[in-house]
């Protein structure tokens, strides 16, 4: 995958997770690194705490993983100091090799999001970078970011990988609700419903839309995102959820 970023193209950002990576062992924070880079995401380093106190009080990433244990100021101080001085809530994700109970239970405390134990998956940590900054972006819900999805609600434009994708307004409406339902998936039946009320135009109404979306979301790019469950509906799939981008082994 390309690691530039290709937001720049777009006439509207789309909207990346800006993710401040602090951790002091080079190879897993490079491992992590690129890692989120491949998933589109913006990603800043720091190995040294109190320098990543002072990037993220200067500059506030959408999502900060953090190591626990680190020099210069230890990752539960940096998250109380970042509790009690950040203009605005910054979301951590904690990372530690140890994974006894009061070790997690002191993250949480000192304001951790979320936990991570090492040796772990990268497609985990993908997941839950991204589940973090969806979950802080919640205040701004015209906003919506998915793997490499990135959707406007009010402008109604939605781009992928940066390319900006030329959806009538039927499939964008229905990129949208299984955006808004990612992971889940979505029953051709509610999907109809929430469309047409009780009021379909056709006998098989999705069809043509649905044929509209994959053209622009997915023919253009490597991997569908766009599924059919069997049995069930339709739902988005990102490479974070299908334990496709497989963690590389530390050197
Ligand atoms: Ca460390």
């Amino acid at each position: 995958m390309n690691a530039d970023h290709p937001a720049a193209a777009s006439p509207l950002r789309p909207l990346p997770t800006r993710v401040l990576v602090v951790e002091d062992h080079a190879p897993l924070r490079e491992q992590i690194t690129s890692l989120l880079l491949a998933a589109g995401h913006r990603v800043d380093e720091a190995s040294d705490g109190r320098i990543a106190l002072e990037l993220a009080l200067d500059s506030p990433p959408d999502v900060m993983v953090l190591d626990l244990g680190l020099p210069g100021l230890s990752g539960l101080e940096l998250c109380r100091r970042l509790r009690a001085q950040a203009a605005q809530p910054v979301p951590v994700l904690m990372l530690t090799a140890r994974d006894s109970l009061p070790d997690k239970l002191a993250g949480f405390d000192a304001g951790a999001d979320d936990y991570l134990v090492k040796p772990f998956a990268g497609d985990e940590l993908l997941a839950r970078v991204q589940a973090l900054a969806r979950r802080a972006g919640a205040g701004q819900d015209y906003r919506l970011h998915i793997g490499p999805l990135a959707i406007d609600r009010r402008s109604r434009e939605a781009w992928r990988e940066g390319q900006r994708l030329a959806l009538p307004p039927t499939a964008l409406s229905i990129l949208l609700l299984l955006a808004e339902a990612w992971p889940r998936a979505l029953t051709r039946s509610e999907l109809i419903r929430r469309l047409w009320d009780d009021d379909p135009p056709e006998s098989d109404p999705l069809r043509t839309h649905l044929y509209q979306l994959r053209q622009q979301l997915d023919k253009p790019f490597a991997t569908p995102m766009l599924h059919t469950v069997h049995g069930v509906g339709l739902r988005l799939q990102v490479a974070a959820d299908k334990g496709a981008p497989h963690p590389r082994t530390l050197p």
